[in-house]
């Protein structure tokens, strides 16, 4: 359909393009021989060829063992390295404060977790703290010779798109805030990326965590409140004005408790921790006590519930059967293949899955009531890890932003070459 030849640009601009296709492929569905690369995106073998030496010269990809034969002949497979490039995610939530490493390929290569009250602190204090960690990290990354493609943090609250500010957080009880543009001061005038913790909690889970198996998550996390992810094709949607996902302030009971929020009723004032602490233990119980880590404390809940304590197992079975009312009507708007369960609802889920598996066998309409309820593996890292992943996009956009490396690359792309010779 091309009426003309292309130019220089264009033929930079397709190569750009189809050199992202690539890179893409091998990230959502791992290695695999060139035959299959070719398959998967309609490129010539020869084009995928070409690309894969341009690739390996970046030290994006790297040719792994012969894959046994099979149908066909077999193939050296390819996959991601980019072992020596780093995506930092970051996160302000409630409680705590995190920052995450990951390579290309998405290995955790340095991780850290240190309790923080958000809302005494303050935004400014908060951030301060935050760069501070993010650049400790950034410096272990340089020393080791690896490069940072980018940061991304992962905020507790509504952000907007277009302008990067932090909308008033109930939770945190901070004034709207320009996220962005604090952090980025904080490290030095480099861009940052910003995004709601549901969104890249579900992000997370898209590529290392349930959707591996499936495309179309809904990924509730429980802290606080409860906060949801929705993916949808693959692809997160963020609704109209990024603001998707804000199913704590669902209205559930008519005549409900107060929420933080300023109305009654609210979904999170039913399935948030908190409820679920009123519901499982008296006030001076150390359970309640949030200057201990929430791990420590959902463990002993956990251990009371195996130990067959019959208010534990009561509160389980009321905020299960409230979680799965709730989802129930979300499944029925956006018919999800899985529910996930995130945050603190992952870690009780082995009491939460069956009363929310329930209530969507009663309430979901048609087939949408196959859908199935899972836990999450990823814990309270997924949006840590989110934001790490989010950070290398821009090289999965365009892997020409990481130039060819003479030294190691040669070498790298003379390897893949040579293993392709011994087919
Ligand atoms: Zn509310």
């Amino acid at each position: 359909m091309r009426h003309s030849v292309p130019g220089a640009a264009d033929q930079l601009s397709i190569r750009r393009s189809n050199l992202s296709l690539v890179l893409r492929q091998l990230r959502d569905h791992g290695p695999q021989p060139r035959r299959r690369i070719a398959e998967a995106t309609g490129l010539n073998k020869a084009t995928v060829s070409t690309l894969v030496s341009d690739l390996a010269r970046r030290g994006l990809v790297a040719a792994g063992e012969a894959e046994p034969a099979g149908v066909g002949r077999p193939g050296i497979a390819i996959g991601l390295d980019g072992t020596a490039i780093c995506g930092i995610g970051a996160e302000i939530s409630i409680d705590s404060l995190a920052v995450m490493a990951t390579s290309l390929g998405g290995t955790i290569i340095t991780e850290s977790r240190q309790p923080f009250d958000a809302a005494a602190a303050g935004p400014s204090i908060a951030f301060d703290e935050l760069a501070r960690l993010v650049t400790h990290a950034e410096r272990n990354l340089t020393a080791s010779n690896a490069s940072v493609a980018g940061v991304t943090v992962a905020l507790p609250g509504v952000l907007s798109r277009t302008t990067g500010w932090l909308q008033p957080a109930p939770g945190l009880r901070w004034p709207a805030v320009p996220a962005t543009e604090m952090l980025t001061q904080r490290l030095g005038g480099r861009p940052v990326g910003a995004d709601s913790d549901a969104n890249l909690t579900a992000l997370a889970e898209l590529r290392f965590g349930v959707g591996v198996h499936s495309t179309d998550l809904l990924v509730l996390s429980g802290t606080s409140g409860v906060r949801a992810g929705l993916v949808a094709g693959g692809t997160l949607v963020r609704g109209a004005r990024g603001h998707a996902g804000e199913v704590g302030h669902m209205p559930f009971e008519h005549d409900g408790i107060g929420c933080h929020c300023g109305r009654r009723g609210c979904w999170e004032t039913v399935v948030g921790l908190p409820a679920l602490l009123r519901a499982a233990t008296e006030t001076d119980d150390p359970v309640r006590d949030p200057s201990i880590d929430v791990d420590a404390r959902l463990r002993e809940l956990d251990r009371r519930a195996q130990a067959n304590d019959g208010r534990t197992l009561a509160a389980f079975e009321q905020v299960g059967t409230a979680l799965g009312v709730g989802a129930a009507t979300l499944v029925n708007a956006f018919d999800p293949a899985v529910v996930v369960l995130g945050g603190y609802f992952a870690a009780l889920g082995q009491w939460l899955v069956e009363p929310v598996q329930r209530q969507l066998e009663a309430r979901v309409f048609g087939e949408a009531g196959q859908c199935t309820v899972e836990v999450s593996t990823l814990g309270f890292s997924a949006a840590v890890r989110g934001g790490a992943q989010a950070s290398l996009d821009a090289i999965f956009d365009d892997p020409t932003r990481i130039p060819p490396l003479a030294a190691t690359t040669s070498d790298a792309a003379g390897q893949v070459e040579a293993r392709h010779g011994q087919r």
